[in-house]
């Protein structure tokens, strides 16, 4: 089957920088109360999506207010410009990027403006995301149920563009059975109230109620054109729930008809919708699940067409693939091996709800008879409860996730990943288009949505080489199978660039034409969103790809080791743009996109801006010029993204980098300066330590840190050791009660304090030397009355104490770093042979022992180090299994502690630890707070251009929750900076795990 591209659309702009100086551009500013970004940097990063492809658009924005995008569509208008309406930009096809005005309305055109719990409907602007609607309806027991996988990122703007469709369609069908009206502004400045036109309407008059006379225009000539077509149109379209392309014609010839389900699917290209009219679901009060076990592929997809007969709210398939990928990834491995049962060949995941708790359970009984009749006895297993259900939900929702993160120039490539087809033809379906894999040497991972004859599968191409052609091949041979089996070639994501042109060979050019017709009815110009659907270009246009033939990086002499990646350009392609950074409120990632709601601070931006510098696309110099800064300055090192982002994006490490070229050509500032060199003065800052404070305090301001802070305090009881006028381990045992924490003194020191066999080396970081030793006092002292002999590490060369080197990784001196990093491995390494563990209390630089000094220093060192080094949780809960750690602990008088987790140990995943050893204390409850970064981040939140993002990002989740707490409440916090934002932010104490259990100790009465 061979469809016909029509042209090809630009691609980059051959003057980037003078477009930001265009008429266009500067009327855009004079009018608008909204951002205006025309820079070659910012139009980069909305010049793509989770697609394969790249255009640069004309400029990009963000509007304040609906005011502000009817403006825009005026300006447009008469400078004949296109216009592209974007939420979070995670369409897979390329609806989102296009040579036109970008209008970014995720920022701020996000409220709910209207709810009736009575009649379950809402009405929202187009910029909400999905998981915010649905954290606001769940107190009223209310839903939007079309849970597509990008939940968290997805707005309802974008999903009804691209008409989405979750795991659950087969129960509450897509976005077009879920959209009961939308308000939609036209290209011509008019504004209409798209909704149903019932039956006694269409049959007489239209009610003049129904709209103005402009409206009523337009719904006569769609209801003809429909009425002409709709023999066609039963010839042509499909009967199946999932399908997608094209405009939905076939709904508006029907009686009654509703003229927002054609505006649905359209994918931006008839007018700008400005408010959705959504149908509620009630949440299902419970669930039930069946993890139904195949050997294979084939089998599953045989049973598909029984299994839904049970009425289940999903079916959805994870194959063989996936399941070993699954096992591969440490987060994934534990979940999945909680509901699987050997090794089987593919599993459905099969989900009931109800009202009432029995029933549920009972479907699931029957589906394990129903696949016992099938021959496959013994092949579910029920999953009832509900944590588990989420976690098999996880798994599953991660399938892409899974499978994006394949590294090498090979790829996943999404073109013919949402076919759907009858479910009587799908296990043939699947056998055949394997074999199409085969005979073009590649091969797919299939999973999703089996219940509705709708699977995700994505050859692996490699696009820079010969992917092109062979995308064309399988999507011909692809696009042939699904015409034979009478299915849909876009049955869940859209048309975009990746589709549009096999509109007309599954609908035929007189639909083709009738499509055409209705883009001329609402868009005149072609002005909205061209190219799509209508007058598409060639899915395999070369030019138009994210990496077009000649597509190279620039060679750049990297600091770091980036080798894993096949090199530095190639770690920051790794960024497939499917927009998970942006979503914003589990886990870390990423903070200060969460803050400032900009493309240009979020993790997919970041990198957007990385790869075009390397590519020479932003021009010569751009990858060390101010622009590049701009997009870095505000990410935190939290390497939330990391751990995080579906591709291990890891920024932070990026940011090291790039700091790195960054200051070796413009210099290092003093303020900055003052910060990386902090571990090179402190042994005398904190000699002369009522000094040093006064110093910094009156000169804080000028040298560019917040009045509003107080920087952290030197302390004259500092740890000893090393060349600072001692050599031993440090002997302090005064009392402290820094920060106000009154801590027990009497501590007892365990009979093993010399004596115990086991050896363990605390690794001093910089700041619980000389800001908060009683940390490591504590830590020790725990330690030793556990029976540890514990060592300070000390230099090799008895000089200065040892330094991770963060903070010169942090201000671009990469080099000093590195020093530290020998100096470290030179000192530890002799421990470390001896098997001797080596225990940290700073996340953020007992981490980098284990990251950085592995780009910093690659080597046998390195590796051993990396593996011995432990934070005093991860130790304590390893030695804690191993029945190695027994001090009697007695119940503290507080009975409740508040977590904050440092980012570094969210990243690195110890979270699980940190509670676990709290936990030894008894009766005392331990929550985590669900909370990203605390804003902090080493000395980000001390600077003076920083105070008011460290303290929006604070006051995201960790400020309030902790205001919300009474006096006994002990706040727990690992990390330096994390603890100074807490008394900052509440005015109260945070205290480090060593310290709370130092207090709990056998002898330590008093309050920690
Ligand atoms: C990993 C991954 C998983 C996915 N899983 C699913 C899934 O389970 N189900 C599914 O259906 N899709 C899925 N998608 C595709 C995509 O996430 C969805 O289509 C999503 O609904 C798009 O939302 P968005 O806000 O990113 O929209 P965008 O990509 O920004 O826009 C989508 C379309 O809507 C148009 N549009 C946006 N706002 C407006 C407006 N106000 N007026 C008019 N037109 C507008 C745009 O021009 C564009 O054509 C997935 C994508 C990825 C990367
Ligand atoms: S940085 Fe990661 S999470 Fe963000 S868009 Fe890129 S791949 Fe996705
Ligand atoms: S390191 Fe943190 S702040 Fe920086 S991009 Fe990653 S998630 Fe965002």
């Amino acid at each position: 089957m061979r469809p016909s591209g029509k042209r090809s659309l630009p691609v980059l702009a051959p003057a980037r920088a003078r477009a930001n100086d265009s008429p266009l551009a500067q009327r855009l500013r004079r009018e608008l109360r909204g951002e205006v970004l025309f820079d070659a940097a910012a139009r980069g990063r909305y010049a793509t999506d989770a697609s394969i492809y790249q255009i640069d658009p004309l400029g990009v924005v963000v509007p304040e207010n609906e005011q502000d995008v009817a403006s825009t569509l005026a300006i447009a208008r008469d400078a004949g410009a296109p216009v592209l309406a974007r939420g979070g930009g995670t369409s897979q096809c390329g609806q989102t990027v296009g040579r036109a005005l970008v209008i970014d309305h995720s920022k701020r055109l996000n409220r709910v403006l209207d709810f009736d719990a009575a009649s379950a409907s809402v009405v929202v602007q187009p910029g909400i995301v999905l998981d915010a609607l649905n954290a606001f309806l769940k107190p009223h027991g209310l839903w939007y149920p079309v849970d597509v996988s990008t939940s968290a990122v997805a707005t309802l703007g974008g999903m009804a563009g691209n008409n989405s469709c979750g795991s659950r369609s087969i129960r509450y069908g897509n976005m077009v059975h879920n959209v009961m009206a939308i308000d939609a502004l036209l290209i011509d400045g008019s504004r209409h109230h798209f909704a149903e036109v019932k039956s006694c309407e269409v049959e007489g008059e239209l009610d003049a109620s129904l709209g103005s006379p402009e409206y009523l225009e337009l719904v006569r000539a769609v209801r003809a054109i429909a009425l002409r077509e709709a023999d066609e149109l039963e010839r042509r379209v499909p009967k199946l729930l999932r399908r997608v392309a094209g405009y939905n014609l076939d709904r508006v010839s029907g009686t009654p008809f509703n003229m927002a389900q054609l505006l649905v699917g359209s994918e931006g290209t008839l007018a700008w919708s400005s408010r959705l009219h959504l149908k509620l679901s009630p949440l299902p009060k419970h669930k039930a699940l069946g993890v139904c076990h195949f050997p294979s592929l084939h089998a599953a997809m045989e049973a598909t067409r029984h299994i839904v007969k049970l009425e289940p709210v999903a079916v959805e398939l994870v194959d063989r693939t996936l399941i070993r990928l699954a096992r591969e990834n440490p987060d994934f491995r534990v979940k999945i091996g909680r509901f699987l049962q050997g090794e089987p060949g593919a599993i459905l995941l099969v989900e009931f709800v109800s009202e009432d708790p029995s029933p549920p359970a009972r479907d699931v009984d029957r589906l394990a008879e129903l696949l016992a009749d099938l021959g496959f006895p013994g092949s579910v297993v029920r999953v009832s409860e509900p944590a588990l259900q989420r976690d098999v939900w996880e798994v599953r929702k991660a399938g892409l996730n899974i499978m994006m993160s394949m590294k090498g120039d090979g790829k996943p490539v999404s073109f013919i990943e949402d076919c759907a087809v009858p479910l009587e033809h799908l296990a043939e379906y699947t056998d055949q288009l394997t074999r199409v894999f085969e005979k073009h040497g590649t091969e797919g991972t299939w999973y999703a949505h089996a219940s509705v004859g709708c699977l995700h599968v994505r050859p692996v191409l490699d696009m820079r080489r010969d992917g092109a052609q062979k995308m064309r091949a399988i999507a011909e041979e692809a696009a042939e199978l699904v015409q034979r089996y009478k299915g849909v070639y876009s049955g869940e994501h859209g048309d975009g660039i990746a589709r549009s042109e096999w509109i007309e060979p599954f609908f035929g050019p007189r639909l083709v034409r009738a499509f055409g017709e209705i883009k001329r009815l609402f868009d005149p110009r072609g002005l909205l969103n061209p190219g799509k659907i209508i007058n598409p270009p060639k899915q395999d246009d070369r030019s138009l790809f994210r990496y077009p033939p000649g597509y190279a990086s620039q060679p750049l002499a990297t600091v770091l080791d980036w080798s894993e990646w096949g090199g530095f350009d190639r770690a920051v392609e790794m960024c497939n743009n499917n927009g998970h950074c942006r979503k914003f409120d589990a886990g870390t990632m990423c903070p200060s996109y969460r803050a400032t709601g900009d493309e240009l601070h979020v993790t997919r931006g970041r990198a957007n801006t990385l790869r075009l510098a390397l590519s020479g696309q932003l021009g010569p110099d751009a990858f060390t010029s101010r622009e590049m800064y701009d997009a870095l300055e505000l990410c935190v090192s939290c390497k939330g993204c990391r751990r995080e982002c579906p591709t291990g994006v890891d920024m932070a490490k990026m940011k090291v980098e790039f700091l790195h070229h960054y200051r070796a050509r413009h210099g290092v500032p003093l303020r900055d300066r003052l910060v990386a060199y902090l571990p090179r003065y402190a042994a005398f800052a904190s000699r002369v330590a009522p000094l040093a404070n006064w110093l910094q305090s009156a000169t804080r301001g000028a040298l560019g840190f917040s009045r509003q802070r107080t920087l952290p305090r030197w302390r004259g009881d500092f740890i000893r050791g090393g060349a600072d006028g001692t050599t031993g381990s440090d002997t302090a045992d005064e009392a402290e009660s820094s920060n106000g924490v009154a801590l027990e003194r009497e501590a007892p020191r365990s009979e093993a304090r010399h004596g115990g066999e086991r050896e363990v080396l605390l690794f001093v970081d910089t700041f619980n030397r000389y800001f908060e030793p009683e940390n490591t006092r504590a830590a020790r002292r725990v330690l030793e009355a556990a029976g540890y002999r514990v060592q300070l590490a000390q230099a090799a060369d008895g000089g200065r104490p040892l330094c991770c080197g963060r903070t010169f990784l942090e201000n671009g001196l990469t080099d000093q770093a590195r020093l530290e990093a020998r100096r470290v491995l030179e000192s530890l390494g002799p421990w470390v042979t001896r098997g001797v563990p080596v225990v940290g209390l700073e996340p953020s630089c007992l981490f980098s022992l284990r990251d950085e000094f592995v780009s910093l220093e690659p080597g046998a060192t390195t590796r051993a180090l990396a593996q011995a080094a432990f934070t005093f949780e991860e130790f304590v809960a390893r030695e804690t299994s191993a029945g190695r750690f027994t001090p009697t602990l007695r119940a503290l008088p507080q009975k409740k502690a508040l977590l904050h987790g440092h980012c570094h140990q969210k990243a690195f995943d110890v979270m699980r630890d940190v509670e676990r050893v709290l936990r030894l204390v008894p009766e005392l409850e331990v929550e985590s707070i669900e909370s990203s970064c605390c804003g902090m981040a080493g000395s980000f939140g001390y600077e003076a251009k920083h105070y008011a993002l460290s303290m929006r990002m604070a006051e995201l989740s960790l400020l309030p929750k902790l205001r919300q707490t009474n006096e006994e409440t002990l706040f727990v916090a690992d990390g330096t900076s994390c603890r100074q934002q807490i008394a900052h932010g509440t005015g109260r104490n945070a205290v480090h795990v060593a310290r709370v259990l130092e207090s709990a100790l056998a002898g330590s009465a008093r309050k920690a």
